[in-house]
């Protein structure tokens, strides 16, 4: 244990319980620190998930609004991103496809030559993939056969694979939902019940066969002593007795997230903090906090080189049609349409159609009006001429069983900014707004492969209302903003995640990443901040003077 210092409540404080910050949780606790998680998002258990997406309260976080549940959506001027808000963070949401993201990445971005990544990352993806349980997906579900099929009429059928997840899957053809004694930690982990193929990975694993954080590095982190505080908001982080650098500790002001009028203040003490709000709550709290004068020597280069993975949701409805497309796992195969361009079939489970209110028909064509003209003209054609099949087409009720959805992403360069600004529609107080070039909605090799796709099943391709409308595309997987780089006019920590200009201050989430990976992200960041952790001295020994 590290020596007791009763000045301090903990020796860390870890913000936010997602990926990047229940792999700090771990290894500082084993390392024998006293770590505390703050974490405004709620607990939750496979019971008390939501049934279907049409039960907003339980889905959508907006505790404003008096929504309560583990998923938001932010809407920006250059995208629409998708985030996960629990106990856990974007782990309760996520579908669990975990990837190592391929190695050109590190020879691309602000990360460049800082570390020797291609020798060093192999490992701790390793550890990775084995604390997440991560193993090839057994269950092909209609969804990913007509994927397959699809890649080989298309000509990229050698392309098609099964993703790696972190599910635990009954073997090939043995019936789902039987429950095993921890099967990943040696004992030291919870049960774990078998994978049924219900498709619901996004709206929460009722079962407890996703690899969610919450059963794994949270579970032993809090068993091995850290304290986990749901529902607990972070709003200021300031160094201790005026000394700017942070080297006499940090006080660290919190609210409850979910009460509308006694908050319930708080502040605590520690010697050390470890942002990992994910890339858009890190930024959002750490541009809060230059602004008000509690971090002032946050590096300038906060807020850019933020990456939406340069993502496209596209995919095709096949009404009426006897399969059941919301089978299998949520993300169970994908495909390479060139050496950029990734597709996953993606799944909603069977009854969770609200997101059929995002999705139109495809309409192709360089962005703006002329699209929307074009896409207007498309729907009233299809409404006057075919209005049986169109209406079939928007309804919004079995959708889950008649769609999938084709996410798309390129490992190609693109970014945004996001600056801390009063919006010119709520000039009241300042927010995140995003600036720069747009981010491409329309990929048109994506397009043609949904047009196939669609051909093969004897369906119609899809495209989603705000790329067409606004030309805004959607994206789950929000990255950098506070990104690795060698020097603070680059980036905002180093390449061991310490926060340029402050002591024993990290930044451990998806805002560090440095490249667009073509892959879904969370894998690389687990992987990044297990890298980070191993640099971080036993309590025993440390002289907690860590700095950049
Ligand atoms: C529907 C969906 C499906 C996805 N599927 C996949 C997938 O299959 N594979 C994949 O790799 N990725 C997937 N992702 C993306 C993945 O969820 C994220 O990339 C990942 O969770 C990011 O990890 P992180 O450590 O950066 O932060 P997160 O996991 O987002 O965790 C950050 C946590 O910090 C909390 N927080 C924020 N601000 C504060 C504050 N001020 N005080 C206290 N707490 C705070 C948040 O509530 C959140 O719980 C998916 C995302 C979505 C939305
Ligand atoms: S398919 Fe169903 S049972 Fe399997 S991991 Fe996803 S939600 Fe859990």
């Amino acid at each position: 244990m590290a020596p007791r210092n009763d000045k301090f409540d903990f020796d860390f404080i870890v913000i936010g319980s997602g990926f990047g910050g229940s792999v700090a949780a771990l290894r500082l606790v084993e390392k024998g620190y006293r770590v505390a998680v703050m974490e405004m998002g709620r607990r939750w258990t496979p019971d008390s998930f939501p049934r279907t997406s049409w039960s907003i309260h339980r889905w959508f976080w907006r505790p404003r609004l008096g929504l309560r549940g583990f998923f938001n959506m932010r809407f920006f001027r250059h995208a629409t991103i998708y985030h996960g808000c629990a106990v856990g963070g974007g782990s309760i949401t996520y579908a669990s496809t975990l990837l190592p993201a391929p190695e050109k990445v590190w020879d691309a971005g602000s990360w460049t030559g800082l570390a020797a990544w291609k020798a060093e990352m192999p490992r701790y993806y390793q550890t990775a993939s084995r604390m997440l349980g991560v193993t090839q997906n057994k269950i092909l579900g209609p969804a990913d056969v007509l994927l397959q099929k699809a890649a080989e009429a298309a000509g990229h059928g050698q392309t098609f694979y099964r993703t790696s997840v972190g599910i635990f899957q009954p073997d090939e053809g043995v019936p789902g939902n039987k429950t095993f004694p921890d099967p990943f930690f040696g004992g030291d982990g919870p049960p774990r019940t078998t994978c049924t193929a219900c498709g619901g990975c996004m709206m929460g694993c009722r079962y407890g066969a996703k690899s969610t954080l919450d059963l794994t590095y949270l579970y032993l982190a809090e068993k091995h002593g850290a304290r986990v505080f749901p529902e607990t908001k972070v709003m200021n982080v300031k160094p201790l007795a005026g000394v700017s650098d942070g080297s006499a500790g940090y006080e660290i002001c919190t609210v409850k997230s979910t009460a509308w009028i006694c908050r319930q203040p708080q502040h605590l003490i520690c010697r050390g903090v470890v942002f990992s709000a994910s890339s858009l709550g890190t930024m959002e709290l750490l541009f809060r906090l230059k602004d008000n004068g509690s971090l002032p020597a946050i590096s300038d280069r906060l807020g850019r080189h933020v990456r939406t993975n340069s993502e496209s949701l596209i995919g095709a409805r096949m009404p009426g049609c006897h399969e059941d497309f919301s089978q299998g796992i949520a993300i169970g195969s994908g495909i390479y349409i060139d050496e950029h361009t990734h597709v996953e079939a993606v799944r909603y489970p069977g009854g969770s159609d609200s997101m059929s209110l995002l999705t139109t028909i495809m309409t192709d064509g360089r962005p703006g009006v002329h699209r929307i003209g074009l896409w207007l003209k498309n729907v009233l054609g299809s409404l006057l001429f075919h209005p049986v099949k169109t209406v079939r087409l928007l309804r919004p009720w079995g959708w889950a069983r008649e769609h999938v959805i084709l996410l798309c992403m390129q490992a190609v360069e693109g970014h945004i900014e996001m600056r801390w600004e009063r919006p010119w529609f709520w000039p009241f107080r300042k927010m995140l707004v995003s600036r720069g070039n747009k981010v491409p909605t329309y990929i048109p090799r994506a397009n043609e492969f949904a047009r196939k796709f669609a051909q093969v099943a004897g369906g119609t391709a899809m495209s989603t209302l705000p790329e067409i409308l606004f030309d805004v595309p959607g994206t789950a997987h929000c990255i950098g903003g506070c990104v690795i780089a060698g020097s603070p006019d680059r980036g905002v920590v180093d390449d061991r995640h310490r926060v340029f200009g402050y002591r024993n201050m990290y930044i451990c989430d998806g805002s560090v990443l440095g490249a667009n990976l073509g892959v879904n992200p969370s894998l690389t960041i687990t992987a990044l901040a297990e890298r980070a952790m191993s640099f971080i001295p036993l309590a025993s020994a440390t002289s907690w003077s860590d700095a950049a």
